[in-house]
Protein backbone atom coordinates (compact mmCIF):
# COMPACT_ATOMS: atom_id res chain seq x y z
CA UNK A 1 0.00 0.00 0.00
CA UNK A 2 1.87 3.07 -0.93
CA UNK A 3 1.36 6.24 0.92
CA UNK A 4 1.39 9.68 -1.05
CA UNK A 5 4.43 12.49 0.14
CA UNK A 6 5.36 15.44 -1.64
CA UNK A 7 8.58 15.82 -2.95
CA UNK A 8 10.68 18.32 -0.33
CA UNK A 9 13.05 18.81 -3.65
CA UNK A 10 10.17 19.07 -6.10
CA UNK A 11 7.43 19.97 -4.04
CA UNK A 12 5.61 17.25 -6.45
CA UNK A 13 3.52 14.14 -4.85
CA UNK A 14 5.16 10.96 -5.18
CA UNK A 15 4.22 6.91 -4.15
CA UNK A 16 6.70 6.53 -1.11
CA UNK A 17 5.65 2.62 -2.02
CA UNK A 18 7.08 0.57 1.55
CA UNK A 19 10.26 2.76 2.39
CA UNK A 20 8.56 5.69 3.67
CA UNK A 21 8.72 3.49 7.31
CA UNK A 22 11.72 1.90 8.35
CA UNK A 23 11.49 -2.16 8.17
CA UNK A 24 11.81 -1.76 12.72
CA UNK A 25 9.30 0.68 12.69
CA UNK A 26 6.57 -1.30 10.61
CA UNK A 27 7.71 -4.48 12.71
CA UNK A 28 7.36 -3.02 15.98
CA UNK A 29 3.75 -1.66 15.05
CA UNK A 30 2.95 -5.81 13.33
CA UNK A 31 4.55 -7.52 16.73
CA UNK A 32 2.51 -4.41 19.33
CA UNK A 33 -1.02 -5.84 17.12
CA UNK A 34 -0.62 -9.10 17.38
CA UNK A 35 0.41 -9.75 13.14
CA UNK A 36 -3.37 -9.51 12.65
CA UNK A 37 -5.42 -6.70 11.07
CA UNK A 38 -7.48 -5.00 13.09
CA UNK A 39 -10.45 -4.66 11.19
CA UNK A 40 -11.10 -8.35 10.13
CA UNK A 41 -8.78 -10.25 11.92
CA UNK A 42 -6.14 -11.68 9.23
CA UNK A 43 -2.91 -12.12 9.03
CA UNK A 44 -2.26 -12.54 5.26
CA UNK A 45 -0.81 -9.40 3.30
CA UNK A 46 -0.44 -6.97 6.04
CA UNK A 47 0.08 -3.45 5.56
CA UNK A 48 0.26 -0.11 7.90
CA UNK A 49 -3.06 1.94 8.10
CA UNK A 50 -2.85 5.56 9.12
CA UNK A 51 -5.73 6.41 11.62
CA UNK A 52 -5.63 9.76 10.88
CA UNK A 53 -5.31 10.48 6.99
CA UNK A 54 -2.03 12.41 6.51
CA UNK A 55 -4.34 14.91 4.53
CA UNK A 56 -5.98 15.42 8.05
CA UNK A 57 -2.58 16.33 9.96
CA UNK A 58 -2.13 12.77 11.07
CA UNK A 59 1.30 12.00 11.38
CA UNK A 60 2.92 10.12 9.15
CA UNK A 61 5.43 7.49 11.16
CA UNK A 62 3.67 7.81 14.45
CA UNK A 63 2.93 4.41 15.81
CA UNK A 64 0.11 6.17 17.78
CA UNK A 65 -1.21 6.81 14.42
CA UNK A 66 -0.33 3.63 12.72
CA UNK A 67 -2.43 0.41 12.81
CA UNK A 68 -2.07 -3.25 11.03
CA UNK A 69 -4.50 -3.43 8.77
CA UNK A 70 -4.50 -6.41 5.69
CA UNK A 71 -4.23 -5.10 2.05
CA UNK A 72 -8.07 -6.22 1.55
CA UNK A 73 -9.48 -4.17 4.52
CA UNK A 74 -6.60 -1.03 3.84
CA UNK A 75 -8.15 -1.34 0.04
CA UNK A 76 -11.66 -1.34 0.81
CA UNK A 77 -11.19 1.35 3.46
CA UNK A 78 -9.56 4.14 1.05
CA UNK A 79 -10.19 7.43 2.13
CA UNK A 80 -12.69 6.75 5.08
CA UNK A 81 -12.17 7.83 8.17
CA UNK A 82 -11.93 4.84 11.37
CA UNK A 83 -15.03 5.51 12.35
CA UNK A 84 -16.88 5.96 8.66
CA UNK A 85 -15.16 2.50 7.63
CA UNK A 86 -16.76 0.55 11.33
CA UNK A 87 -19.87 1.85 10.16
CA UNK A 88 -18.93 0.83 6.18
CA UNK A 89 -18.10 -3.06 7.48
CA UNK A 90 -21.22 -3.16 9.87
CA UNK A 91 -23.46 -2.17 6.41
CA UNK A 92 -21.65 -4.64 4.02
CA UNK A 93 -20.81 -7.94 6.48
CA UNK A 94 -23.96 -6.90 8.95
CA UNK A 95 -20.89 -8.11 11.49
CA UNK A 96 -20.53 -6.33 14.93
CA UNK A 97 -18.15 -3.41 14.93
CA UNK A 98 -18.54 -2.65 18.46
CA UNK A 99 -14.82 -4.27 19.50
CA UNK A 100 -13.16 -2.47 16.86
CA UNK A 101 -13.05 1.30 18.19
CA UNK A 102 -11.58 -0.12 21.43
CA UNK A 103 -9.39 -2.48 19.60
CA UNK A 104 -8.02 0.38 18.01
CA UNK A 105 -7.71 2.80 21.07
CA UNK A 106 -6.05 0.08 23.03
CA UNK A 107 -3.30 -0.61 20.26
CA UNK A 108 -2.07 3.30 19.81
CA UNK A 109 -3.27 4.67 23.35
CA UNK A 110 -5.46 7.59 22.56
CA UNK A 111 -8.98 7.87 21.28
CA UNK A 112 -8.59 11.45 19.38
CA UNK A 113 -9.40 10.04 15.80
ZN1 LIG B 1 -8.42 -6.93 7.29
Amino acid sequence: MGVILISSKTGKPYDAGSKWISPKARKAIYERDNHCCLYCGSSKGLTLDHVIARHNGGELRAASNLITACVSCNSEKQDLTVRQYAAFRRGKYGESQAGLIPRIVAAIGHRSF
